[in-house]
């Protein structure tokens, strides 16, 4: 497994991450996740952009 994201603004795993989540991009909070830059985005800017997330919610 990779190493995980880690926030950038806490540096903890998002699991761990208290931090206020919105999109870096449209400052969303729908179904925000933490993203391998270290930044949280939206699923339609994660869709947009091609943005992986560290392990899939299903
Ligand atoms: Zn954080
Ligand atoms: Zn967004």
């Amino acid at each position: 497994m990779a190493e995980p994201f880690r926030c950038m603004q806490c540096e903890l795993p998002e699991e761990r991450c208290a931090c206020q989540k919105y999109c870096n991009w449209c400052m969303s909070e729908h179904d925000v996740r933490l993203c391998f830059d270290g930044l949280f985005y939206c699923l339609d800017c994660r869709e947009a952009g091609d943005l992986s997330v560290q392990n899939r919610v299903t």
